[in-house]
């Protein structure tokens, strides 16, 4: 029986499944903590040993890595939280190790491709693909293809300047749609104003997480309103750009603050309509929350070995 194995290395856990040729239903899967006696890498070796039988015939070992990758050369440039991985030749120690072609990709480029062909966005050719959790990551395919640029460190949708004087982001520099949009953004806004004095039932909690204030802020909370507000309202703002750029016709949105509902969408679509230049770039436009779960980096590294493969 022919397979795919597919990897999602995460900050806290790796992640391997096998799968058939069709479908996206796992043979097997299984997941362990990132942290342990040995280096991950060793660790991701020895977990996608045990998950693989003599009796299957490996097509493909496909990797999701988080932060910037280099898909062509097989290089994880730099995994944040993962000690160690910095220019990590990834691609090449599984290939030495399994003998099969090995393919690798920025884990929120591989979502991209996920909800391109499993998820929300089956069906379009032209689609801007954004996760809103701690940080803020995307990918973008125009022409059915996803965009890599020069060494594959397109598109890194959460690091655009919507404001030069700005917070400061997660990368360090100053203004990026991250440092107003993502859930850190958000809770970090809310623990400033309450410092500042602003009444908030969130006072009670210690460091409230984006989570908290959407759960507060439905419940009425003036600030925990005005933080998801203004989140929306710079993704609008952001959102605009991406539509100027690359002219999609569906935007997807994963990760945990896109559940937060219409606190955060009503003023993002507000925000989106009074910042695009033209009208055109709003008719039929669709922006959606993403399918996938929180399988989408499996199933982003499946999507990635299919496209390879040509398997369909
Ligand atoms: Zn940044």
């Amino acid at each position: 029986m022919d397979v795919i194995i597919s990897v999602d290395i995460g900050g806290t856990q790796l992640r391997v499944a096998v799968y058939p040729t069709q479908g996206i239903k796992p043979i097997r899967q299984k997941r362990i903590p990132t942290r342990g006696k040995d280096p991950a890498h060793v660790r991701l070796i020895n977990l996608i040993s045990e998950l693989k039988l003599a009796n299957e015939n490996v097509l493909a070992i496909s990797a999701a890595a988080p932060g910037p990758t280099d898909p062509k050369l097989g290089l994880v440039l730099n995994a944040p939280n993962i000690p160690g991985w910095e220019n990590l030749p990834l691609a090449k120690i599984l290939r030495d190790q399994f003998k099969v072609p090995v393919y690798l990709g920025n884990d929120a480029n591989l979502a991209a491709l996920g909800e391109w062909r499993f998820g929300a966005a089956r069906g379009h050719h032209d689609l801007v693909y954004l996760t809103i959790s701690t940080g803020i990551g995307g990918g973008v395919i125009i022409d059915d293809r996803l965009l890599l640029g020069t060494r594959g460190l397109a598109a890194e949708l959460g690091h655009v300047t919507v404001d030069p004087e700005g917070p400061v982001c997660g990368c360090g520099h100053r203004g990026h749609i991250e440092a107003f949009s993502s859930g850190t953004a958000i809770a970090r806004y809310t623990a400033a104003q309450i410092m500042l004095g602003r009444a908030s039932s969130l006072s009670a909690i210690p460091q409230p997480s984006a989570h908290d204030i959407s759960t507060a802020a439905e419940t009425g909370d003036a600030l925990a309103i005005e933080a998801m507000e203004r989140a929306g309202r710079y993704m609008g703002i952001a959102i605009a750009n991406y539509l100027h750029i690359f002219n999609p016709s569906i935007v997807v949105l994963g990760g945990g603050v896109s559940r937060s509902g219409g606190l955060f969408f009503n003023p993002l679509y507000q925000s989106l309509k009074e910042n695009v230049f033209a009208p055109g770039y709003l008719n039929d436009q669709i922006v959606t929350i993403a399918a996938l779960g929180d399988d989408v980096g499996l199933l982003g590294a499946l999507a990635l070995a299919i496209t390879h493969l040509n398997l369909s």
